[in-house]
């Protein structure tokens, strides 16, 4: 070994290598965006691995995706200067959960094989239990129900210890019943949903100290990356690891654990996020170093100075200071865009993007930040006319397709026979003649002899119970499925799905299908198959679809990169556009009905997050229409316009070449009616006025003149589906 410091550790600024270098005892760093949080991580493992401190198996090191889990082990191999075979616990909280449940299964009932539920699977279970108590499943949605079970979950609640109001709030009182009744259900389905990833491992280490005690030797290092998002479950689990029992001299063994975070990046708290962690940390690991950095490696000092200028609205801060030296007089300052429409802004934007493009910059390093998710339709549209690459990060969009779905749950019922949800979702597709009846009379046979809804399908098919019409179609389906289930072992996993999905006739129904959509249903079909091939096993890839939240980009092609801004944390690009910054969906109405300050200071996070997501370019845009489920509706700038500092900022006259308003832009036609608008897209004097201050008093002006309306169109509340996430 070299004499001095290691290799990866030049370059680090000095607290940084406190950071890292302070391996024992708890540590927090706490730090804006962009100064090395996930750098000082990575690092800190390298030198840990590098120290010979422990082995890789011996260190937990939970990221927030599992995109993030990839780079994370790719960069401690550049840096520990030899290929890291395998880091075992190196994931996200779900990914090492159902590693270690599948370890301890059979200590919470279940089989090392349980299915991972998916939404909709737990919507339907939800559902049944619902109508089972006797109550309208109208009235008391499943919905709802599979939301207060998620959050009960999020905040490590079991059935009996959820608050009695709560309990009461749903279904005449039978809150508490029904989540026990579907825990239990979940047990005889051998399966969990998502919450129980953490629940279960939680409650494994509370109930049976030998295997906490076996993590506890195990683990001689915890790291987690975006600590400010962590929810209550995740906090009561990372504490259980880390906190070691007190010793026969009543002292406490060090707790190697190593958090990072930003306060000003916690953006889901919709989802049960708890930025009180941080300060919980202290107290719950005496003696905790608390490290702050304050330089900022990312990002230029407009950049810089915008986010900085924006986040100082919120009050409930820890407050930290951030600098820069990537200060440069030919630095663009933060571009502000405006729109017809979101079609104009896509244009306009893959305008942008070719432009660069042509100059020599990579798509790589350019990248689209939504509110919703909706607002990819206009850009995925456009870019597939240009022809330009783009991929789509975060979300399981494409499995969330109807046709994916049906396809893995022919899958999942094949490599696991007591599946019921699976069975019961193909059961009919394509028709079969199985209906209602042949369903209902499957279900109360298999809840009289116990059983799965496939052995029941098998006891019925040799009675008399079903009209021979629909047992002939039953008996054809399970000898399909026993032939199928019979391949697992002895053929490719791909060519079965292949075989399974044309022996089932689910290819025919798509091929008969007239609807326009069908010949892409297909196609997509064709690339879940092609996608399977990258895993051993189809028991392998299932279990890999059910955990994946980072859209899988196998591709190494040059491309633009399309997400949510939920998707978008601990990325940067040296370009970033952030579109739709107009009031309503950013901020996000929903976050403001329902949240209130605290709803407004979370999307406030957010737009900070999008903001110092970029290194060189930033730009931001808003349309004055927007076409909401069908529904035109006139829009105005978002108040995070309004926040920005004007010395940071400049406001774009025009588009480059599409014709901005100033330059006398035309008009479309007003999809209201001419009486609307007065003939002229509402900000068009921001744009034929130059100066920041006169777009800013425009823009009040026309806050009046659009929330004054009195059209007669009605315009729908602002629904924008869900507020999207890649967790
Ligand atoms: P975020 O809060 O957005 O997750 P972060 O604090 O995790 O940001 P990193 O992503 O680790 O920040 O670092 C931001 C950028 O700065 C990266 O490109 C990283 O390589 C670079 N960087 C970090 N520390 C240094 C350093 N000491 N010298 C040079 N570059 C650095
Ligand atoms: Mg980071």
């Amino acid at each position: 070994a070299a004499r001095g410091a290691p290799r990866y550790l030049e370059g680090l600024n000095p607290e940084q290598r406190l950071a890292v270098e302070t391996t024992e005892g708890p540590v927090l760093v706490l730090a804006g965006a962009g100064t090395g949080k996930t750098r000082v991580l990575t690092t800190r493992i390298a030198h840990i691995l590098a120290s010979g401190l422990a082995y890789p198996s011996q260190i937990l090191a939970v990221t927030f995706t599992n995109k993030a889990a990839r780079e994370m082990k790719a960069r401690i191999g550049i840096l520990v200067g030899e290929a890291i075979e395998g880091m075992p616990w190196l994931g996200t909280f779900h990914s090492i959960g159902v590693k270690m449940l599948r370890r301890h299964a059979e200590l919470v009932g279940l089989n090392s094989n349980f299915t991972i539920l998916d939404t909709d699977d737990q919507i339907r279970l939800l559902k049944q239990l619902i109508q089972a108590e006797g109550l309208d499943d109208k009235r008391w949605p499943a919905r709802q129900l599979a939301g207060m079970i998620d959050a009960w979950k999020n905040k490590g609640l079991s059935p009996a210890e959820i608050p009695e109001g709560d309990a009461r709030s749903f279904g005449n009182g039978k809150g508490r019943q029904l989540y026990q009744a579907y825990q239990d259900r979940l047990k005889t389905l051998n399966a969990v949903d998502f919450g129980d990833l953490l629940m279960l491992p939680i409650r494994i280490f509370r109930e049976h100290a030998d295997v906490l005690r076996e993590y506890h030797s195990k683990f001689r290092y915890i790291l987690v990356d975006e600590y400010q998002d962590t929810n209550t479950a995740q906090y009561m689990w990372l504490r259980l690891l880390a906190q070691r029992p007190a010793l026969p001299d009543g002292s406490r063994p060090a707790v190697n654990i190593c958090c990072v975070g930003d306060d000003d990046q916690s953006i889901y708290g919709w989802r049960g996020a708890e930025v009180d962690n941080i300060l919980r940390f202290e107290k719950d690991f005496p003696g905790a170093k608390v490290i702050r950095l304050e330089r900022n490696y990312r990002s230029t000092a407009h950049i810089l100075g915008a986010a900085s200028h924006l986040i100082a609205h919120n009050e409930g801060r820890l407050g930290k200071t951030l600098f820069t030296d990537r200060g440069d007089p030919d630095d663009a300052r933060v571009k502000v865009h405006a729109a017809w429409d979101s079609d104009e802004e896509a244009r306009a934007i893959g305008e942008e993007i070719e432009a660069l493009q042509s100059k020599g910059h990579a798509l790589n390093d350019m990248a689209i930040l939504v509110r919703a998710s909706f607002q990819m339709r206009a850009f995925e549209e456009r870019f597939i006319t240009l022809g330009l690459n783009y991929r789509v990060i975060g979300g399981p969009r494409f499995y969330e397709r109807q046709e994916i779905r049906d396809a893995l749950a022919y899958f999942r019922i094949v490599s696991q026979g007591s599946d019921d949800l699976a069975l019961e979702r193909i059961i009919n597709v394509p028709k079969r003649g199985l209906g209602e009846a042949a369903l209902r009379l499957m279900h109360d046979t298999a809840r009289a002899r116990n059983t799965s809804l496939l052995q029941a399908a098998r006891d019925l098919i040799g009675t008399e119970e079903m009209k021979p019409k629909p047992r002939a179609a039953l008996r054809a389906l399970v000898e399909s499925i026993e032939r199928w289930q019979g391949m697992l072992d002895r053929t490719p996993h791909t060519e079965l799905a292949e075989l399974i999905l044309e022996e089932s006739g689910y290819v025919d129904m798509w091929k008969n299908d007239r609807s326009p959509e069908a010949p892409g249903r297909l196609e997509n079909l064709k690339e879940l198959i092609s996608n399977m091939e990258g895993y051993e096993s189809m028991r392998a890839f299932l279990e890999h679809v059910s955990l994946v939240m980072d859209a899988e980009q196998n591709d190494d092609q040059d491309a633009v990169s399309l997400m949510t801004l939920h998707s978008a944390k601990g990325l940067e690009f040296d370009t970033v556009f952030l579109p739709g910054w107009e009031e309503g969906l950013f901020p996000h109405q929903r976050a403001l009905d329902e949240g209130g300050r605290a709803g407004l200071e979370e999307e406030r996070r957010l737009a900070y997050v999008g903001v110092t997501r970029a290194k060189k370019n930033l730009h931001i845009w808003f349309t004055s229409n927007r076409r909401i489920h069908g529904l035109w509706q006139s829009t105005i700038p978002s108040r995070f316009i309004d926040e920005l500092p004007e010395e940071h900022v400049e406001v774009v006259e025009s588009g480059s070449s599409y014709g901005g308003y100033g330059s006398g832009y035309p008009g479309r036609p007003n999809p209201y009616g001419a009486s609307r608008f007065d003939d002229t897209p509402v900000f068009s004097n921001s744009y034929s006025t130059p100066g920041w201050q006169r777009a800013q008093r425009n823009r009040n002006e026309a806050t009046q003149r659009n929330w004054g309306n009195r059209s007669g169109h009605q315009v729908e509340r602002i629904g924008y589906g869900e507020p999207d996430s890649g967790y």
